[in-house]
């Protein structure tokens, strides 16, 4: 028997959140892991072997959270600029620490061939609490766009504004978990006033293209590269992956720009959303972040070599 899923606990069906639905939802946010020692210590042990920049700084009630960013030693104008962030959805754990492992274990081999910029944790305030959104129930990744309402994403543009034009690839590392489907994704249906749809979770990696500008030699060498980490999402019965028709092997694509996404935030030829699959019994946290590293890799290869 198919039972409707219960009603979210907040708010009435068919009616989108006001601000007392949206403090009820804050009050029910708790810390619950540090962004001071599990993200910025990991930064701190950095800085012997590249430059950190504080870009931003959330102003979050008693709680503040520097917004940082890492970059090359001897950054050169004359080469390409590569742009990693990750911790864009605060609770995709290996989109946070798979970015700080690429630049702790891999970044020193593109020296002298790539400027990196790494952000590593966009969206502080849900990486402490594990969430989706902001601390006002806004999605960062889908308010990369002029006026934006989430503080996160305006600092982003700014930072990385001057590389705009020109940077040659910008990888996006996120998850997909079961969380999506049992706690996020009804959230975003109760806040909006709209209907709960399930969609089903994909059991495997997956990359997101740009629908705009498709780059699938790009996104299958990033497939390639992960799947030598962990499994590739296979397509669902209906021939897709969450919900979007898959165009190639682990790959969908999305209109990146309209929508406000991340992996938008510049004009890159080379654009990619990672999505790991961190809930499966086959993979590990550690296997997770070696993933997302391996990802970040390939596609610095794959660039360097097309372009
Ligand atoms: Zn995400």
């Amino acid at each position: 028997m198919n039972m409707a899923p219960a009603p979210y606990p907040i708010g009435t069906s068919g009616t989108p959140w006001g601000d007392a639905e949206r403090s009820e939802w804050l009050s029910r946010q708790t810390r619950r892991r540090s962004y001071a020692s599990e993200v910025l210590g990991v930064i701190e042990r950095l800085r012997s072997r590249f430059d950190v920049e504080e870009y931003g700084c959330l102003d979050y009630g008693p709680d503040r959270y520097p917004l940082m960013a890492i970059r090359s030693r001897n950054w050169n104008d004359d080469l390409p600029v590569v742009l990693v962030t990750g911790g864009v959805h605060g609770y995709e754990t290996s989109g946070v620490h798979g970015a700080l492992r690429f630049v702790d274990k891999h970044a020193e081999a593109y020296a002298g061939r790539v400027n990196l910029l790494v952000a590593p944790c966009v969206s502080p305030w849900a990486y402490e609490r594990i969430h989706r959104w902001n601390r006002n129930a806004i999605d960062p990744n889908r308010s990369f766009h002029d006026d934006s309402p989430a503080e996160e994403s305006t600092a982003l543009m700014r930072l990385v504004a001057p590389y705009r034009d020109r940077a040659l690839i910008h990888i996006d590392l996120h998850e997909t978990t079961d969380t999506d489907e049992s706690e996020f994704r009804p959230a975003l249906a109760a806040r909006d006033g709209k209907p709960f749809e399930p969609a089903g979770i994909p059991d495997g990696f997956y990359v997101v293209d740009d629908s705009a500008n498709p780059q699938p030699e790009f996104q299958q060498a990033v497939i390639g590269a992960v799947e030598q980490v962990t499994h590739i999402a296979p397509a669902d019965d209906k021939g897709e992956i969450f919900g979007s028709p898959v165009v190639a092997r682990g790959v969908i694509e999305y209109p990146l720009t309209q929508w406000g996404l991340c992996a938008g935030v510049t004009r890159a030829p080379y654009r990619t959303t990672t999505e790991v699959y961190p809930d499966s019994p086959r993979v590990t946290p550690e296997q997770c972040n070696r993933a997302q590293a391996a990802a970040v890799c390939a596609a610095i290869t794959y660039g360097l070599a097309a372009r």
